[in-house]
């Protein structure tokens, strides 16, 4: 009898073992990314995320481990609009798998077919601009991370096409599932619409945007450029808690000048979570969208004395 227990048991092992081999091995660099490729893929996909949530990607180094990972997997999906400038072409110039670098078969840019917003005019980059390319930050926008998900779907068939149905049924329901939740919020913004809103970096821009909520100004003069004590001063006296309703900022900037900035104005700071798993309850696009939108929306409120 234990001794039948013990074949079964090694018959499972064995099974899931043989599961694992036939999954997908996909890197991402973003948690974002890892989760449209998990809403994509299901469990044909064993996804790694190169940075943790709270990184900010802007600013990773290559590691060896990094170019390991990559080496071993048979998609690799960047964000794009030059978040990874920083490291992603030095992972992807020293990893000898040459079908995950841009061309390959298993290379995705998820960006593919995105308008980015925030383009500037002219290059800023030797000043700090770390959005040359426009405002990468689109997955915070559910619905703009539907032409993300069809990016990553593309890449998942071409490199295991027999599971083409299966990725297709899954980024229909993600399509669906997004447009429903993002309609909800819009609708509950709706009588804030046109609130005012300062940011730190501009990182919540698709969001604020989704939901009718205008940005006034940056506690960063450029993104990726630190403030000055006379610009937040500025800030400071430029508006008060009629103009603005709110400050958001992501946590890995300096909290203390949000909240000069925030209790300057009179009004709530609101330290949003930047990416999937930054936050209790923020585990996939649809619900980090929700979590900031609650946290948004309670502020907003609060400055306009209503409820
Ligand atoms: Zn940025």
């Amino acid at each position: 009898m234990r001794k039948h227990t013990l074949k079964m048991a090694a018959l499972l092992l064995c099974l899931v073992v043989s599961a694992a081999f036939a999954k997908v091995r996909v890197t991402t660099t973003t948690t974002d990314l890892a989760s449209l490729v998990s809403t994509v893929g299901g469990d044909l996909v064993d996804v790694t995320s190169l940075s943790r949530p709270i990184q900010d990607a802007h600013y990773l180094d290559a590691t060896p481990g990094m170019i390991m990972r990559i080496s071993r997997s048979d998609l690799f999906v960047e964000n794009g609009f030059e978040l990874e400038v920083g490291w992603v072409p030095e992972v992807l110039r020293e990893t000898r798998n040459r079908k995950v670098r841009p061309g390959g078969e298993g290379y995705v840019n998820a960006s593919v077919s995105i308008q980015a917003i925030q383009i500037p005019e002219s290059i800023s980059r030797d000043q700090g601009d770390v959005h040359p390319s426009g405002n990468p930050h689109y997955t915070l926008d559910p619905v703009l991370s539907q032409q993300a998900a069809r990016n990553i779907a593309a890449g998942l068939i071409r490199v295991d096409g027999s599971n083409r149905e299966t990725y297709q049924k899954n980024l229909e329901r993600y399509i669906e599932q997004s447009n429903e939740i993002a309609q909800k919020w819009v609708q509950k913004f709706e009588p804030y619409r046109g609130a005012g809103i300062i940011i730190y970096h501009k990182h919540f821009d698709y969001l604020l945007k989704k939901l009718g909520v205008e940005v006034i100004d940056a506690i960063e003069p450029l993104p990726g450029l630190a403030p000055s004590a006379g610009h937040v001063a500025r800030l400071i006296s430029n508006y008060d808690s009629e103009s603005v309703k709110a400050v958001i900022m992501e946590p890995w900037h300096d909290q203390r000048v949000g909240r000069q900035v925030a209790q300057g104005i009179g009004v709530d700071l609101v330290v949003g979570c930047p990416t999937v798993g930054s936050c209790d309850g923020a585990d996939c696009i649809v619900s980090l969208f929700e979590t900031n939108a609650g946290i948004i929306l309670e502020a907003i409120k609060k400055a306009s004395g209503g409820n």
